[in-house]
């Protein structure tokens, strides 16, 4: 079985083939899916979700993006979402300097306070980081008492030296979707990353990957992703599906 680490099932591209979409998840042997928020209403969007669901998880919290939606009353309720048992970490957060949708003095803030927050809930931390490696790292030193519960590094964009960097000094893990399947020199990445600490993910509905680009991704993909990921690492497909599966449920404390 497969497990797709990080998925946006209530998008409004997949939302209204939510049935279809995990039928043909399970046939493609993805069985367990964690749908990540990326604000509050997508945070109950998530839990509604995992708890239609036996096999989708939830994440809750507010994406970079979104940074400038963040209040107190979002707070309280992130923490009321967090009692919810299909909750298993907090997240995406982190900065995002490509798009620039929230200021970044804001981003930088929120954040620091999101990895309070998750640490005080004692959750794992899923973090979206593009074009800001700089002073994401510098945010991480300094909250690094608060991030003992494990943090995955989602759709990892960063550099071989940087991962060596998080693996030596974080608990770590990262995953990896369709971009393995077209971006370059991420064999030097995943050289770099050993093999307890790699999970897969879609990413869903974007990042499809190849044959696929140019139409909505979705969980049943997950198969090509990790046949690149055993091109790439020099191992088989079946030991790949082993062991992001072992990976993910360790990182997201699931017994299944
Ligand atoms: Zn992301
Ligand atoms: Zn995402």
């Amino acid at each position: 079985m497969y497990v797709d680490a990080h998925a946006h099932l209530d998008d409004p591209i997949l939302a209204p083939r939510e049935a279809e979409i995990l039928a043909a998840a399970k046939e493609a042997g993805v069985s367990l899916i964690v749908n990540a928020a990326s604000d509050l209403p997508s945070s109950e969007a998530a839990v509604a979700l995992a708890n239609r669901h036996d096999n989708v998880y939830a994440t809750i919290g507010v994406h970079p993006h979104e940074a400038k939606t963040y209040s107190d009353d979002v707070e309280v309720r992130l923490i009321e979402l967090s009692y919810e048992k299909k909750v298993v970490a907090f997240g995406e957060i982190g900065l995002d300097y490509h798009y620039d949708l929230s200021p970044r003095d804001v981003q930088r803030e929120i954040l620091d306070r999101e990895i309070k927050l998750a640490a005080l809930l004692e959750l794992p931390v899923v973090f979206h980081v593009r074009e800001a490696y700089e002073d994401f790292n510098e945010i991480l030193e300094r909250n690094k008492e608060y991030l003992s519960h494990g943090i995955l590094l989602h759709c990892y964009s960063g550099s071989a030296e940087l991962a060596r960097y998080y693996v030596k000094n974080y608990d770590a893990y990262f995953s990896f979707g369709g971009a393995l399947t077209f971006a370059k020199h991420k064999d030097l990445v995943l050289a770099e990353i050993p093999e307890s600490r790699l999970l897969l993910e879609t990413d869903c509905p974007y990042m499809t990957p190849v044959p696929h680009r140019g139409t909505p991704n979705e969980p049943k993909y997950i198969p090509l992703v990790a046949e690149k990921m055993a091109e790439l690492k020099g191992l088989s497909r079946d030991e790949i599906e082993k062991i992001t599966t072992e990976n993910a449920l360790r990182f997201y404390r699931l017994k299944i």
